[in-house]
């Protein structure tokens, strides 16, 4: 069935029934040849514009994105879209003729308005009607051009590094800037004077070498170069600058201090707040490879660990002898000084059946950082900065998932241990009671082949509010997700699963505790139902398309069959299975993922969100892909 037809019918014929009492008279039809990017050929059969168009009704401007005065994060183009409240008016934004859709909505992909204006000069004709709006935005600062003659600059936002940092006396740091390429940059310390070098040359080998990244300088306008040196952090104690001389002429540009971490002396922090409405067990702190990085390890407030580094808003944080990451500086309430806790020695573990779980459990005493691999046929639990005493962990013979335990002793202070399984676990906890570590190993539940859903608990989550994207004819997302989110309800329901919804109505619910919701609901798949948008200088027409995303590696089947079906039913362009770590992805109790059906900023398929055939082809294609992870599951 062509959904876009259907939902196409439809509103048409809504609209006009509703305008049955204006005079239709005098439109002009949409002109020939729209200029555009890209055709918005994504739904094949969707009615044309022309044939559709609704008349009679009047012409306005409402911009939805970018709201005025917004400051744009794009340096060339971006989008901006809106309605101008009639199928047959003709839009021109900054001089750029623009579609305009049946409904009235508009996206266009324009160069940013000129620097010295800082407006998008809209303009919509219909008839005798036109309307003109000034809608301003800002743009972001121009970075300063950097010419080989007069007068002589540098790019002060370019300098590295360029905030205050905390570090090892031993490590390096890497000082740059952007400036001329026919200047002369050195480096001014309180110990030496150093001449950066820019890569293409090296003039003494006693300078370090540096990367020079061709399209990094591509990108700048003028003749500019990055110099750039690496230096020890204790040369960067007292006063430093970096020069930049070109005849006669001299700019200095003063670096932030570095701290050094030996003179503080040993600082231990707490990550947290402790204090918060969500309990422990559902309340995960982040730690990353490196500051800003991606999501690696999702750890329990109340840890506490070794600081021994600061850059920006995030602290480095040492695990054990060979591990350090990144925390934000936010979740971290640093110990008084003198603060010496004690190294967690865990005693002998044991491993507890019951009917839904099997829970190993290690008396560790102070909560520490961990981690927790899953594979298909074991489990493996990494534990940080413990002296461990894990060999011996008795377990009953007679249980169905953990066939045999094993440990390793992985460094001085870090140990593994192995759950070896029979079959794949529907998902994992980790839990701190009583100075125990659980890990909590879910059981696959009874599953049958002929009706895979019967008497599971699936967790449907209704995308936003708080936030949410909102469509150019005014479609909020939070509606459409509840909307889709009620009929995967009840297709699932029909199928005999049980169904909790994270959110039934419009008030707001925190994103944390969606995941809560789930869990303590035991659900046994949660799935996030959204519809997309892009951020800024980012070109709709190439990049929209469906989507699915996963956080934990076990979500991964799940993520690719419930995307096929999406491709199957909504049939847009493929953005694939793509790991994210959104919070409602990041539960590790059961399978969840994330959908982004379709995009509500295009218009077109912020028309189908709105109907019903749309709705229910999301929410089929969902159901049928759960339906399609767990019959893969079933016993034979
Ligand atoms: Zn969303």
């Amino acid at each position: 069935m062509d959904l876009l037809a259907a939902a196409g019918r439809r509103s048409l014929s809504g609209a006009v029934a509703a305008l049955s009492c204006l005079l239709v008279a005098g439109a002009t039809p949409q002109a020939e040849g729209r200029a555009h990017a890209a055709p918005l050929n994504a739904f094949p059969g969707h009615p044309d514009a022309s044939a559709s168009a609704l008349s009679g009704q009047r012409i306005r401007v409402d911009v939805v994105y970018p709201e005025a005065n917004a400051l744009i994060a794009s340096s060339d183009s971006n989008f901006i879209f809106g309605s101008v409240g009639n199928g047959r008016a003709l839009l021109t934004i900054n001089g750029a003729p623009v579609r305009v859709h049946p409904n009235g909505a508009f996206l266009a992909w324009l160069p940013l308005p000129p620097r010295g204006d800082q407006n998008y000069r809209i303009v919509a004709v219909l008839a005798a009607d036109t309307v003109r709006v000034t809608h301003p935005v800002l743009l972001p600062p121009e970075r300063p051009i950097l010419s080989s003659d007069w007068p002589l600059a540098v790019d002060r936002e370019s300098v590295t590094p360029l905030q205050p940092m905390i570090l090892r006396g031993d490590e390096g740091v890497r000082v740059g800037i952007r400036a001329p390429a026919n200047a002369e940059v050195f480096l001014v310390t309180e110990a030496f004077l150093r001449y950066l070098v820019n890569g293409a040359a090296l003039p003494d080998l006693s300078f370090s070498p540096t990367t020079f990244d061709s399209s990094v300088a591509r990108s700048y306008a003028g003749d500019s170069l990055r110099w750039s040196t690496s230096v020890l952090a204790s040369d960067l104690t007292g006063t430093s600058v970096i020069g930049v001389a070109r005849d006669g002429d001299t700019i200095s540009v003063l670096l932030p201090q570095v701290t050094l971490s030996e003179e503080i002396g040993p600082l231990f922090g707490m990550l947290g707040p402790v204090a918060t409405q969500v309990p422990d067990s559902d309340r995960a702190v982040v730690a990353r490879p490196s500051p800003g990085g991606t999501y690696k390890w999702l750890l329990h407030p109340g840890t506490i660990v070794e600081i021994t580094g600061k850059e920006g808003d995030f602290l480095r944080a040492r695990f054990d002898e060979f591990l350090e990451v990144w925390i934000a500086t936010a979740d971290v309430q640093l110990m008084p000084r003198g603060f010496a806790p004690v190294r967690p020695r865990p005693g002998n573990s044991r491993l507890v059946s019951s009917q839904h779980w099997v829970d190993l459990i290690i008396p560790v005493g102070a909560r520490v950082p961990y981690y927790v691999e899953t594979l298909d046929d074991r489990l493996n639990l990494t534990l940080y900065g413990v002296r461990a005493n894990l060999d011996n962990v008795p377990h009953p013979t007679s249980d169905t998932l953990v066939k045999a335990v094993t440990t390793f002793q992985e460094a001085t202070d870090r140990a593994r241990i192995s759950l070896h399984l029979s079959e794949r676990p529907l998902g994992y906890l980790v839990l701190w009671e009583h100075g125990n570590l659980i890990l909590r190993v879910r059981r696959m539940p009874e599953i049958a082949g002929s009706a895979p859903l019967r008497g599971l608990t699936i967790a449907v989550d209704a995308g936003h509010p708080p936030a949410g994207a909102t469509g150019p004819a005014g479609l909020y997302e939070g509606v459409a997700t509840l909307q889709i989110a009620r009929r995967l309800e009840a297709i699932l329901q029909s199928r005999g699963a049980q169904v909790v919804m994270t959110r039934t109505d419009d008030e707001p619910v925190e994103l944390g505790m969606r995941a809560v919701i789930a869990r303590r609901a035991a659900a046994h798949a949660m799935v996030s139902i959204h519809l997309n948008a892009l951020p800024d200088g980012i070109n709709p027409f190439e990049a929209h398309g469906t989507a699915t995303y996963y956080f934990q590696n076990a979500s991964v089947p799940l993520a690719r069959l419930v995307q096929e079906e999406l491709l199957k039913r909504l049939r847009l362009r493929d953005l694939g299975v793509t790991y994210n770590t959104f919070a409602v992805t990041r539960p590790t109790y059961m399978p969840t993922i994330l959908c982004e059906g379709a995009f509500i900023m295009i218009p077109e398929q912020e028309e189908a969100a709105r109907a019903p055939e749309f709705q229910t082809a999301y929410a089929t294609a969902v159901a049928d892909g759960l339906e399609r992870f767990f019959r893969a599951l079933a016993q034979e």
